[in-house]
């Protein structure tokens, strides 16, 4: 199998999330994935959210006088139009630090309650999709295989012993097969467009 496949092969599985640890041979590799235990979905290390009513970090900045959100990204931390400083507040208006009462006050320290350096962000504790507080490292041995257009795939009974699931690419078709340890006979010869990471991670 060519080096460039197997690459393109792990850069597709890092975008979805995973880690890629490389063994010996590098169509044997482990994927690493932190998901959410109900519903499997990503669970950032680097995502904040605001540790007095749990809202995820926006990213944005405010600016109390203007009332206006702008972007973190580059630009001075201060206001376009009133040159006030900006700050990151939290999103949700509900939250007791933009009571009039507290906001100035919690949002006083650093650039605001939501930036990184302030002691009132924690990481994420929460699942973005589902809302689930568990969250899990899923690991994953994987064998990538190639097969020729015509080619029959072949599982044999010791491949499950050593590895989690075989991946199954054709030589010119950007396809994919996955075989986990709960192989379906039945739904052995259909390749897809897309890696299924639920078939990757079971
Ligand atoms: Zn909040
Ligand atoms: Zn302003
Ligand atoms: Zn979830």
């Amino acid at each position: 199998m060519k080096e460039q496949r197997i690459k393109s092969i792990y850069y597709k599985l890092i975008s979805m999330g995973c880690d890629i640890y490389i063994g010996e041979n590098n169509n044997e590799f482990f994927a690493v994935k932190h998901g959410c235990v109900e519903c499997k979905s990503p669970w950032y290390m680097n995502l904040t959210e605001c540790f007095f009513c749990g809202m995820t970090n926006s990213y944005l900045y405010h600016c109390a006088n203007c009332d206006t959100y702008s972007s973190t990204t580059g630009g001075p931390a201060t206001c376009r139009t009133c040159r006030e400083k900006r700050k990151k507040i939290c999103f949700n208006d509900n939250c007791i630090t933009n009571k009039s009462k507290f906001v100035e006050e919690f949002n006083r320290l650093k650039n605001g309650v939501m930036d990184k350096n302030s002691p009132s962000t924690t990481s994420q504790s929460h699942c973005i999709e589902c809302g689930c507080s568990n969250n899990l490292y899923y690991t994953s041995f994987i064998c990538l295989r190639e097969v020729k257009e015509n080619e029959k795939i072949n599982v044999l009974n010791n491949d499950f012993k050593k590895y989690d699931v075989l991946i199954f690419v054709k030589t010119n078709t950007k396809k994919y097969l996955i075989i986990n340890k709960k192989f379906n006979k039945n739904e052995n010869n259909n390749f897809k467009n897309e890696i299924e990471i639920s078939k990757i991670f079971f």
